[in-house]
């Protein structure tokens, strides 16, 4: 029998990669075969992102331009979209689509036949895992629970399951994420339990593992002693504030204020010295948002001292409570305050990139060349964080002692380091 070929076009986030992942490892191998390219496909999958409208936006456009370029292939219009908005008025919107479905949950696609997980990952020494779907958190802002439920974490058996079967067929680096990482576990055992899971990973043996989406709420010190203790952890946190304003913090329903998060970054400094990064993410536009919040933010970046800062505008969302808050931001002053905490960010990891310089690290290899390599360090998350770019003769996948000898903005660079011979003659 001819076997359908696949092609998945994943758009979004991390966590929408884990989705296109687990749908491959899910896949009857006997019926389908994965193809890279939307050409040699049969059938063109699009894993769409619905977080916020641009998002929506961005996977009605790339659907429907698949389907014109493709028009005799079928296109499955799944992910998070039908989830937000539901398959019917999708479908009665979208009639061109062939199939729509929610998640990527497609009848007679998945089987319990798990032919290998290198169809996804075997392009990067890098994998995400995903350790829970869904979240328990309220933020007036957010969709994600009213679409993805409450949290559901994975247990810890079944995560460090699958980050030994990744690190057998190569991968060094394993990446956890979850709408809100620090919160797992607490539909398990009634209460956060990130501590438990950290000791669990003890028992894996991938050189890296990078926590993505902590909220400070659930960092305290006693879990940072933990964290340096199981030392596969990298000691990265990525700490999404998005404000300084308790003002807005509270609008946001984050949980937290500013003096929190700095106390947090304390015990950070605390515990591992100057052995960390820290990796946060801010909102700027929320609904009554002031110029002085907007340097509430930029003053908390500063004084944290963060080395890598994302910012996103606020959207506002039809289904999110914080859409009957007033005033709404101009686009253009969202805009305006984008930029300037883009500008504070570059300079922050332009700081952080100096530090750097004339230090030796692990460099995880992605592609090389004949005579230069690409890869990270471990202070640099994939995709967003900046990249090294050394000289010496490596293969992708391998980890190499690196020297950075200086740095652009994004970009440390060096050489790999070369073992000194000592003689005694
Ligand atoms: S923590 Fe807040 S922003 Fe993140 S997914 Fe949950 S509700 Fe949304």
């Amino acid at each position: 029998m001819k076997k359908t070929k696949i092609y998945v076009e994943t758009l979004g986030c991390p966590k929408n990669l884990v989705r296109t992942q687990d749908f491959y490892r899910q896949l009857n191998y006997g019926d389908y075969e994965v193809v890279y390219s939307p050409e040699e496909a049969d059938m063109i999958v699009v894993n769409t992102c619905g977080f916020i409208a641009d998002a929506v936006e961005e996977s009605l456009t790339v659907a429907l331009e698949l389907k014109q370029q493709y028009p005799d292939k079928s296109l499955v219009f799944g992910g998070c979209v039908p989830l937000r908005f539901g398959t019917q008025l999708v479908k009665s919107e979208l009639p061109e689509f062939d199939y729509v479905v929610p998640g990527l949950d497609i009848p007679n696609i998945s089987s319990q036949h798990k032919e290998s997980l290198q169809t996804s990952v075997l392009t990067y020494p890098y994998a995400y895992v995903s350790i829970a779907e869904g979240c328990d958190g309220r933020c007036s802002y957010c969709t994600i629970p009213k679409f993805w439920g409450s949290l559901k974490s994975r247990p810890a058996s079944d995560i460090v399951g699958e980050i030994n079967e990744l690190y057998e067929i190569g991968i060094k680096e394993v990446i956890l994420v979850s709408q809100d990482t620090g919160a797992w576990g607490t539909d398990l055992y009634g209460k956060p339990s990130l501590e438990l899971l950290l000791n669990a990973l003890r028992d894996t043996q991938v050189p890296w593992i990078r926590l993505m989406y902590v909220n400070p709420t659930f960092i305290t010190e006693r879990l940072l002693r933990v964290w340096k203790d199981v030392g596969r952890v990298l000691p990265y946190f990525d700490i999404p504030v998005q404000s300084g304003s308790d003002k807005v913090l509270s609008l946001m329903r984050r949980g937290y204020n500013r003096k929190q998060v700095l106390q947090v970054l304390q015990f950070i400094d605390d515990v591992f010295a100057e052995n960390n990064t820290k990796r946060t993410s801010i909102m700027v536009g929320f609904p009554g948002e002031t110029e002085s919040d907007v340097q509430a933010t930029l003053d908390l970046l500063i004084q944290g001292q963060f080395h890598h800062v994302g910012v996103f505008g606020y959207s506002d969302e039809e289904e999110a409570d914080s859409y009957k808050l007033l005033p709404k931001i101009d686009p253009a002053v969202i805009d305006s305050r984008k930029i300037s905490v883009e500008r504070v960010a570059l300079e922050l990891q332009q700081a952080w990139e100096q530090k750097t310089v004339g230090k030796t690290y692990q460099c995880l290899v992605e592609a090389s060349s004949d005579s230069e390599f690409i890869g990270r360090i471990w202070g640099q998350a994939p995709e967003i964080d900046g990249v090294f770019v050394g000289k010496g003769e490596v293969e992708p996948g391998e980890m190499v002692e690196v020297v950075v000898e200086k740095t652009k903005p994004g970009q440390l660079i060096g050489r790999k380091k070369v073992q000194e011979v000592t003689s005694n003659t």
